[in-house]
């Protein structure tokens, strides 16, 4: 059996050696299921030539795991007061670095070239239980600011994974859904009850996938597209006809002809439209000015 603490009683025990008290503001709830742990590792799909980043390691229960897997893994927390269990950790996992920051305050893929030494920054994948209150950031942070990010392991709270994964008509989706969507697939992988967590949190989890494009939908203008969906999914229960006049200050007897040619129909909710259909209807308003 490799480092890590991963029964309930080891990682109360570390926490105790140690004279931690798990942080809440920190979002630590540190995974204690080893059946949970491998399947997490197993759906990373890492293998020995890839770089890995662990954002919020914790006391180390999954980095046993992955550390293992692949070449190299960085692993980044916020918390320096986790340092001496983290360092002992790496006495058994040659491969490992840590780096203490801020996730959402560095460079990633520099940060990655430089713990391994590296000419250039390297591709590379994630995986990691991520602390919830930030997951929308980290998300978007590994999507808009990460050309060599390969795919993405995250384990989320449930409702938000929901929201993520979420398909044109039903009630999670909307703009989490639609953003995501733009950037990568999202493939959801499995539910983690609330028990198998130290200590336990008041929701349950999900783990999902996200495997950014290697081409993205054309679109003519991105912040326009940004712009719009926003606004779109702030009037959410409006219909499009009535969306599409106050955002694109159209009149509307002229605009539901241009819907209905787009494939649009004027009385849909943005909730029914897919990516396609928004980079479609903003593109046309966007080259037609
Ligand atoms: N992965 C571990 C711990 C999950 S708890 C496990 O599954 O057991 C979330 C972890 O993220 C905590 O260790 C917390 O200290 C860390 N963290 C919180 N905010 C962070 C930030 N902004 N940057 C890096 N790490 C952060």
């Amino acid at each position: 059996m490799l480092a890590g603490a991963v029964s309930l009683n080891e990682v109360r025990e570390i926490l105790n050696n140690y004279q931690i008290a798990p942080r809440k503001r920190w979002g630590q709830n540190f995974l204690v299921d080893r059946n949970i742990l491998t399947r997490i590792a197993d759906v990373s799909e890492i293998s020995a030539e890839d770089y890995v980043v662990e954002i919020g390691p914790g006391v180390g229960s999954l980095t046993g795991y992955l550390a293992p897997k692949c070449k190299g893994l960085l692993a980044i927390e916020i918390d320096h007061g986790l340092k001496p269990v983290l360092e002992s950790l790496q006495n058994e996992l040659p491969n490992m670095r840590i780096l203490f920051a801020d996730v959402l305050k560095i460079r990633l893929e520099e940060s990655l070239q430089e713990a391994f030494g590296l000419e250039k920054p390297p591709f590379f994948k994630v995986c990691a239980n991520i602390p919830y209150n930030i997951t929308s950031p980290i998300i978007f942070k590994l999507l808009e600011e990460c050309p060599r990010l390969q795919k993405a392991t995250l384990m989320m709270q449930k409702e938000v994974a929901l929201r993520a994964v979420a398909e044109p008509g039903s009630n999670d989706y909307g703009l989490l859904s639609i953003s995501c969507a733009y950037y990568a697939r999202l493939d959801y992988q499995m539910t983690v009850s609330r028990n198998c967590f130290y200590p336990r949190p008041e929701v349950d989890s999900s783990v999902i996938n996200i495997t950014p494009h290697q081409h993205k939908i054309l679109l003519a203008d991105e912040n326009k597209f940004k712009e719009f969906i926003r606004f779109a999914f702030q009037h959410r229960r409006k219909t499009m006809l009535n969306i599409c006049a106050s955002f694109f200050k159209t009149d509307k007897t002229e605009l539901q002809n241009r819907l209905t040619s787009l494939g649009i129909g004027p009385k849909q909710r943005p909730e029914n439209l897919g990516l396609q259909d928004f980079a479609r209807l903003v593109n046309y308003f966007v080259r037609e000015g």
